[in-house]
């Protein structure tokens, strides 16, 4: 095994809880602008309708298809429409009042915190997202992450997404890493994976649902306590 001495961790689906936050910030949010008297079922089919739009928005957002203002501010509107509430009076706080609930939550994956304990003697520690700056800054910080990591690098300020070998390079050069004594770890096949392949850096597959992959991760792991394993 190689001699590792940086390590690069997505954020969203890996370290932070995003399922979890997302869901409970939904659920408070159906309660408290009583979405049950604009014909919405439940905070679940509003959860859903939610995933629906959501994912296919941030899949032209990855693409570059769509840019951050335009996501935001069609996001809840599409939302609603997909949950059966025609030309609802959407709050215009609503998209705010998301952002501010969901980046607020402090819920992470099981024994985050224990396994960068580990880590942080041993190894220098830095996140890679394609979130937005500020989400992804208070995400870090409500959960208890901050202080584990050297720096924290976003699309937003690279101006490059994963998988684009761009944010790579700048994160190693950041780092002042090589990606022969770097590792890249991540639930997401192809901004992690494929990314991190792309300029040779070895990679950690964090895959607790079992997602299928179609390429070959340097390690695969469903846990993140078999890190210790690892590293
Ligand atoms: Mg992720």
């Amino acid at each position: 095994m190689k001699t590792y001495q940086h390590l690069f961790f997505d954020l969203d689906h890996t370290l932070w809880d995003y399922d979890r936050n997302v869901q409970e910030s939904l659920s408070e949010l159906f309660l408290y602008y009583k979405l049950e008297e604009l014909g919405i079922l439940s905070s679940q089919s509003f959860i859903e309708s939610f995933y629906a739009v959501n994912f296919k928005l941030w899949e032209a957002y990855d693409k570059g298809e769509m840019q951050k203002d335009e996501l935001r501010s069609s996001r809840f509107p599409r939302i609603f429409e997909q949950a059966g509430v025609l030309n609802a009076a959407i709050p215009e706080e609503f998209e705010g009042d998301f952002m501010h609930r969901t980046s607020s939550k402090p819920h992470l994956f099981p024994h985050t915190i224990e396994i960068l304990e580990y880590l942080k003697p041993k190894y220098k520690l830095y996140v890679i997202t394609n979130g937005f700056d500020e989400s992804q800054a208070k995400k870090m910080s409500s959960s208890g992450l901050s202080g584990y990591f050297e720096l924290v690098i976003t699309s937003e300020t690279t101006g490059h997404k994963k998988p684009d070998p761009r944010i790579f390079h700048y994160a190693l050069d950041q780092a002042g890493a090589y990606k022969e004594n770097s590792l890249m770890i991540g639930d997401s096949p192809i901004s992690d994976i494929q990314g991190a392949q792309g300029v040779g850096i070895d990679q950690v597959f964090f895959n607790p649902v079992g997602k299928p992959i179609h390429l070959r991760p340097t390690y695969t792991i469903s846990h993140l306590r078999e890190l210790e394993d690892l590293l």
